[in-house]
């Protein structure tokens, strides 16, 4: 049994017997064939290119540092407390955030300082909304940190802040979660935010 066409390839009109394709249909037919085919390379090579970028992306991940994955879940956390305080109060002084800073920019002030304690500088509890001037103040402002922290968290937590001397080595694998994780809450928390 062979097949027999009987509509045109290209116009899908009806073909007289024996006729495979209408003479004028031949031209554009081929040419859409050949567009067809472009198509499809170009497609092929979007998708190449999406895996080598994706390879290099896991590459580049793979041989980050400790210090540089440090600082990227230090940057995303610092923007999830920045964006979870935007409506509070600084915690030290009770001013507005915005207050006093061209621009309006605030920090995100570590209660006990990232470089002082380590292995709290990822800590909800020890990280809060701070203006830029109160944030540069350092030390001279912990007396009023701590107020604003008993007013905000509860002085036991304050205390268990105080006595947690724990000595904590961040792999990197943890560094990677908390930085994906605040990114993460950060996004849901400015969805639906103009
Ligand atoms: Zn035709
Ligand atoms: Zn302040």
């Amino acid at each position: 049994m062979t097949f027999r066409r009987t509509r045109c390839p290209h116009c899908k009109a009806k073909l007289d017997p024996g006729q495979r394709i209408h003479q004028e249909c031949i031209a554009p037919w081929a040419d859409a064939q050949q567009a067809k085919k472009e198509r499809a390379e170009a497609k092929a090579a979007r998708m190449a290119a999406r895996v080598e970028r994706a390879e290099t992306r896991r590459r580049k991940e793979a041989i980050k540092t400790l210090a540089v994955l440090k600082a990227e879940a230090q940057q995303a956390f610092n923007a999830y407390i920045r964006a979870r305080d935007a409506d509070k109060p600084c915690i030290c002084c009770g001013l507005p955030l915005s207050a006093g800073d061209v621009g309006g920019s605030y920090d995100c002030g570590h209660y006990r300082s990232v470089g002082s304690a380590q292995h709290l500088r990822y800590d909800e509890r020890n990280a809060h909304g701070q203006r830029k001037q109160c944030n540069r103040w350092g030390a001279g402002r912990a007396v009023d940190y701590r107020l604003g922290l008993i007013a905000r968290i509860g002085l036991a937590a304050v205390e268990a802040l105080e006595a947690d001397n724990r000595v904590h080595h961040w792999t990197h694998d943890e560094l990677r979660e908390i930085r994906d994780t605040y990114r993460q809450k950060l996004k849901q928390l400015t969805k639906g935010t103009p």
